[in-house]
């Protein structure tokens, strides 16, 4: 399940971002960016989003 972010609406709070275990988000213009040869897709990202613009794809 590879987590998904619509940066339509990502705020750039930065939330996903110290949630994240292995720190592989960054923030890139303003928006969250998931390196996702580096996600470990533990979920932490798309629990911690206040507006719930991450999801999970299933690959
Ligand atoms: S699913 Fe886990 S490892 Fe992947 S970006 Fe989200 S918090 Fe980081
Ligand atoms: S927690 Fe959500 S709104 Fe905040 S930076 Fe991450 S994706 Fe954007």
């Amino acid at each position: 399940m590879i987590p998904v972010i619509d940066v339509e609406i990502c705020d750039g709070c930065e939330n996903c971002i110290e949630a994240c275990p292995p720190q592989v988000i960054s923030m890139v213009d303003g928006k969250a960016k998931i390196d996702e040869g580096l996600c470990e897709e533990c979920g932490e990202c798309v629990n911690e989003c206040p507006i719930d613009a991450i999801s999970l794809l299933r690959d």
